[in-house]
């Protein structure tokens, strides 16, 4: 089928438009009257009045947060076995199907008899990571997670956005499911593989 093309006319802007002034004031009148509009109503709501009225409420973050969906895409973790080991079997299957080419495995033979690989160092540089969620999908085993509900992964440096094995391991699930990283960055100030120990 031959592609249609379609020509929009836009409506030149006014002189009013062009200056810009009408449309700032415009904006400053909707801030206030929405700025005098909720405070009255809060107020109000002080002294047990006007409660049919709800005024709008801003999220005090980062003292208050907002609940997240159980499906939302957060920072990731590692699953583990009950002994505390990785659960992931290195088959670079995240690390082939991540479009933003941030997840880098290197594998090691297993001698425990859980699985006959597991990653000698696995790192995810966050700084490029766009949380598609595709290394979650792809895993075969459940060993890559992003349900630990956080958030603010901020950094000084980009190396700093930089997760290693230890840090994606390094976490406990609460009775009410939630999850607590208890990494505090380890591995920034513990090189995980014996190639950066030996630097
Ligand atoms: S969420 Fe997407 S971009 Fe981030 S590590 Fe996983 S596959 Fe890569
Ligand atoms: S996290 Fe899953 S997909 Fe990625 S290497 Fe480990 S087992 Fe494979």
């Amino acid at each position: 089928m031959p592609a249609r093309t379609v020509t929009v006319t836009r409506r030149p802007l006014t002189l009013i438009e062009r200056l810009y002034v009408g449309e700032l004031l415009r904006g400053i009148l909707i801030t206030s009257k929405i700025f005098w509009v909720n405070l009255w109503r809060h107020s109000l709501h002080r002294v047990g009045l006007g409660k049919g009225k709800p005024a709008m409420a801003t999220i005090l973050y980062p003292e208050v947060k907002r609940p997240l969906p159980d499906r939302y895409r957060t920072r990731h973790r590692l699953m583990k076995l009950e002994d505390g080991t990785e659960r992931c079997v290195a088959c670079m299957m995240c690390e082939t199907v991540c479009p933003a080419y941030c997840i880098e495995i290197v594998a090691e033979e297993r001698t425990d008899g859980y699985t006959e690989k597991r990653p000698r160092s696995f790192v995810i540089d966050l700084g490029k990571c766009i949380y598609c969620g595709n290394c979650v999908e792809v895993c075969p085993c459940d060993a890559i997670r992003m349900d630990t509900k956080i958030l603010e992964v901020s950094a000084e440096s980009r190396d700093s956005m930089v997760y290693r094995k230890e840090d994606l391991l390094n976490w406990e699930e609460l009775p009410d499911g939630s999850v607590v990283d208890l990494s505090h960055r380890a591995s920034l100030r513990k090189p995980d593989t014996e190639e950066a120990a030996a630097k």
